[in-house]
């Protein structure tokens, strides 16, 4: 029987048994951050399980795209394991149990009709307390008690060793079915998971049956596919076998089950395969979480290859065999085929650079080993290799084996958790049901969102709940006092629109009988909408009806900006190609945030013709419409569909068009719209920037801010452009000769030369008219320059042209004071006993002059003391002091001495006694701090 087959065998046997077919959940659910990847078919369902939402059937059937890298090891090892995997399934939500889960696997796995494999090859486990199922599998099926052994917790409970470990919450036994063909070993195919325990605390008598239980199965596609095909691995089976043979053909050598190459080629089937499933749903290679992991699948797979002898990329020419194998089920591959090659391709070629590089440094470290007598390589280190020079750890643990030296996995898996780079060691996640939304939730299951059709409405106050979790609690009645932390308000109908999406959630009142509750932000909790906020006056009690009112002048705001998104993906794709789709969104009061693919940064230029773009569909008073379709019937009119989401059906389909350019813009959307895309008024670009590699974030702005924006840049612009006294085209011309100008001047000062009159270029100064899209290119180029935000440009331009200034008065001191020298100093020295004193201002001159001179000082004179003092612009004054080596021994202090002379110019310092250095902010009050050093001094000498 061949694997699709199985596949859908599997899904219409339990439709005859009242099941409903849902489709697979993403491989990457982003709703559930308990979980990297789905690892198993009950991961869609965790909020069914728990009686969390509404339910519109109580069982169902999938087939599920999994994902397990705690299995890494195992593949291309064992006959049996892959990191990514199909699962089928079939759920009971608190409907039937134990004695039909277990007749129907048999029913499904022996009878002709459906898979007809001979009783005598199977054989299954119980837990061994479970002697419930033991009895259905002996006494109702007739499976002889020879062929069920009875396991313990860690093998057959779920999850793994629940009853004495923990977590508390739902757990339950399982019961595995085994197949085993002649002369070949017993292999799992499928688990029968009976969740019908509440785990409350320790042993004894810590398992409390559930009122309500539930099923829930997982039978390995591929597992049962190479059963029922008489393969001796999953590997043979129809669907992968052919991927198997591509990859020995790019790598140019023959498959062998039993070599060390054929291993090697059942990795790289497995993890290309892996890797197209979730580059393909937008997760690329990279540094951390999920991004993480399929880097490490793609270089375990690349550096098989390099062992192999291939120096190239050679993953990406896998892709198109992947796709055809798998496209009969997952269509939706045949469109992104393209790109997954590519980013595959580009992730390979920049591991081959590394790998050679990355061999040099792990045999220096086998070398240092050798020294120290050490085995095992540190973890530790090789995450820093890793880290530093992308040597994969992979490679690291390979060649040391080579070598007979072990590799320290934990202290890697370690250290890398240390940096914040897991990858994820995944499991059946945990459920519990706990708090007072999830009690609520078991009672009321939805809110009805009104907000699509009105901005106010009555409703009915389904809960109250205050503190902070683990304390949080529902409360009958609430009054104004004594709350400082937001409450959360449940209501059965609301026109708020909860935080999704991308959209933030709305603000404005709950107004009831003598109360007012001001709202701050809605979330939802599942299909709960939560009023977070503070009661500002009365008393508020549950079951009270309120009038919900959201704030309408925020929430057009968000409108404008939630439309105007759509029009920027639309003309996203149009400037930079269908591969330009939407990885996040944020959408606020006439601001958002729009993250999408694309590899390169996006030109000025281009982004200038994608905001006309918009600003023409907006101006072409496109009608926007909403409507709830089939999803089949929106994908056919062509609506924008994400891979890697999972869409609801039916849809919420949010179009907009005809527009400026004749086609028309049609997303899948929950959130709330304009009516006409003129209501967006204008529609301003402020950022383009990366995020992560081969993803672009744009921050664009709507209406009134938008607006703002469009004033503020022309205005700093013609600011800039005034200060400079250039056209404002010539801005930028304008700003290099200023930072150049300021370069030099610099290093004249510091250099003790003379100032040179060179003049700076000159630019031709009037006026001249850019368009707005000009302006705000040049002003971002201006921005560049300067490191700074476009609109900080003319007061960052201001603040150089002050500095070149004083730069330039300097030096002009300097030049008339003329040269510097001891000689000229001594002419103004005083004497104090038998010790000639300089203090004095030596304009312009840098530090280290300053020193020359007082060494010169020291030098000529037996007994001196010189405090120099030298002004930097308008704020700061140097100061240093230094004194002969006798007055040293009469306990006279250079560190000493300055201390006062830069407290009276509001600074401080200090130093060794003889030498010191301080510097003060108050350059005007230089002449008196001067009186100060030579009566401090006088003081010294005579003490
Ligand atoms: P094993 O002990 O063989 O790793 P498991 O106990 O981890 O299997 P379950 O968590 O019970 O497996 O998953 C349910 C079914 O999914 C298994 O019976 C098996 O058929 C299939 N399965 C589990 N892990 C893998 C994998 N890594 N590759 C292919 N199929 C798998
Ligand atoms: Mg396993």
């Amino acid at each position: 029987m061949k694997t699709d087959e199985l596949r859908e065998k599997y899904l219409s046997f339990f439709e005859t048994k009242g099941h409903t077919r849902v489709a697979s959940d993403v491989l990457v659910p982003t709703w559930d951050p308990s979980v990297l990847f789905t690892p198993a078919g009950m991961n869609q369902f965790k909020d069914h399980f728990l009686g969390k939402v509404k339910l519109d059937f109580t069982r169902a059937t999938t087939c599920q795209k999994c994902m397990r890298t705690g299995d890494i090891d195992n593949v291309g090892r064992t006959p049996r394991h892959h990191t990514f995997f199909e699962m089928l399934g079939n759920f009971s939500f608190g409907d039937y149990f134990k004695d039909e889960a277990i007749h129907w696997a048999w029913e499904f796995l022996t009878d002709k009709k459906w898979l007809g494999l001979p009783p005598e090859t199977l054989s299954v486990t119980v837990y061994k307390d479970d002697q419930q199922a033991a009895d259905i599998w002996h006494e109702k099926i007739g499976v002889p008690t020879s062929r069920i052994s009875y396991e313990e917790e860690d093998e057959n409970f779920w999850p793994a060793s629940a009853p004495s470990q923990g977590p508390d919450g739902v757990c339950g036994p399982c019961s595995e079915i085994y197949y085993t063909a002649p002369g070949r070993e017993a292999l799992e195919i499928w688990n029968l998971v009976f969740t019908q325990f509440n785990r409350v605390g320790d042993p004894p008598d810590n398992l409390r049956p559930l009122p309500s239980k539930n099923i829930d199965t997982g039978m390995g596609l591929e597992r049962t596919a190479a059963a029922l095909q008489d393969v001796e691995t999953n590997f043979h089976i129809d669907i992968l076998m052919p991927i198997v043979q591509a990859a020995a053909e790019v790598c140019g050598v023959k498959y062998e089950y039993h070599s060390e190459n054929g291993r090697r080629l059942r990795r790289i089937t497995d993890h290309v395969r892996a890797c197209t499933f979730a580059v393909h749903e937008n997760v690329y290679p990279g540094a951390n979480k999920e991004k993480y992991v399929v880097k490490r699948l793609l270089r375990r797979a690349v550096l098989d290859g390099h062992q192999i002898g291939l120096r190239d990329p050679f993953l990406c020419k896998i892709v198109p065999t992947v796709v055809e194998m798998m496209a009969g089920t997952y269509p939706e591959l045949k469109e992104t085929t393209e790109r997954v090659a590519g980013v595959i391709e580009k992730e390979e070629a920049n591991f081959f650079a590394t790998i050679d590089g990355g061999l040099n440094r792990i045999e220096q470290s086998f070398d240092e080993m050798r020294k120290e007598n050490r085995t095992t390589v540190d973890g530790h280190v090789a995450a820093d290799l890793y880290q530093t020079f992308g040597v994969p750890p992979e490679l690291f643990e390979s060649l040391a084996a080579e070598h007979n030296l072990a590799f320290d996995w934990d202290g890697y898996e370690q250290a890398m958790l240390e940096h914040g780079e897991a990858s994820g060691k995944l499991t059946h996640t945990v459920m519990g049901s706990k708090g007072p939304i999830d009690s609520l939730k078991q009672v009321h299951h939805k809110t009805d969102f009104l907000g699509y059709d009105v901005t106010e409405a009555s409703a009915t106050v389904l809960g109250i709940i205050a503190g902070k979790a683990p304390n949080d609690h529902l409360c009958d009645k609430m009054e104004e006092i004594g709350h400082e932390d937001p409450v959360r308000i449940v209501l059965d109908k609301t026109p708020f629109y909860g935080e999704s999406g991308g959209q933030v959630g709305d603000v404005g009142k709950l107004m009831g009988a003598g109360f007012e509750f001001d709202v701050i932000d809605t979330q939802k909790d599942g299909e709960l909408f939560v009023h977070i906020g503070h009661l500002k006056s009365g008393v508020m009690s549950e079951g009270d009806t309120v009038q919900a009112a959201v704030d309408t002048g925020r929430r057009d705001a968000i409108r404008r900006a939630h439309s105007a998104t759509h029009l920027l993906h639309h003309a996203l794709r149009k400037h930079l190609g269908d591969h330009a789709q939407q990885q996040g969104s944020k959408v606020e009061a006439d601001w958002l945030r729009f993250d999408f693919t694309n590899l390169s940064p996006v030109t000025p230029e281009q982004l200038a013709a994608i905001t006309e773009d918009v600003t023409s569909d907006v101006a072409t008073a496109a009608e926007v419409k909403w409507e709830t379709l089939p999803l089949a019937e929106a994908r056919k009119q062509g609506a924008m569909m994400l891979f890697g989401e999972k869409y609801p059906d039916p849809v919420r389909m949010v179009s907009m068009g005809p527009l400026s350019a004749g086609t028309n813009s049609r997303e899948l959307c929950g959130g709330t719209h304009l009516t006409n895309t003129k209501q967006v008024g204008a529609f301003e670009i402020i950022s383009e920037e990366g995020v992560s590699a081969g993803t672009r974030r744009i921050v664009a702005l709507t209406g009134q801010r938008a607006e703002q924006q469009v004033v503020e840049t022309t205005t700093a612009l013609d600011k800039t452009a005034k200060l400079l006294s250039c056209a404002a085209s010539q801005v930028p011309e304008a700003v290099t000769a200023l930072l150049a100008e300021q370069r030099s001047l610099k290093k004249l000062l510091s250099s003790g030369g003379a100032a040179s009159d060179e003049p700076g270029p000159k630019l031709s100064s009037p006026t001249d008219q850019l368009s707005y899209q000009q302006a705000k290119i040049t002003l971002t180029e201006a921005g560049r320059l300067l490191s700074v935000a476009p609109l900080a440009v003319p007061e960052r331009v201001e603040s150089l042209l002050s500095e070149v200034e004083s730069m330039k008065r300097q030096l002009a001191e300097r030049d008339a004071a003329g040269p510097l020298s001891a000689d000229k100093l001594l002419e103004s020295a005083t004497k104090i006993g038998a010790t000639t004193v300089v203090v004095a201002e030596t304009p312009g001159a840098p530090q280290n002059l300053m020193r020359q001179l007082i060494d010169q000082l020291r030098a000529k004179e037996d007994s001196v003391a010189v405090l120099l003092a030298a002004r930097e612009g308008d704020e700061k004054v140097t100061l240093i002091a230094g004194i002969s080596k006798d007055l040293q021994q009469a306990k006279v202090s250079a560190g000493k001495w300055i201390g006062p002379v830069a407290k009276t110019l509001g600074g401080g310092g200090g130093g060794r006694p003889d030498m010191a250095q301080a510097g003060g902010k108050q350059p005007e009050k230089l002449p008196e701090a001067l009186e100060v050093a030579l009566k401090t001094i006088k003081e010294m000498i005579d003490a």
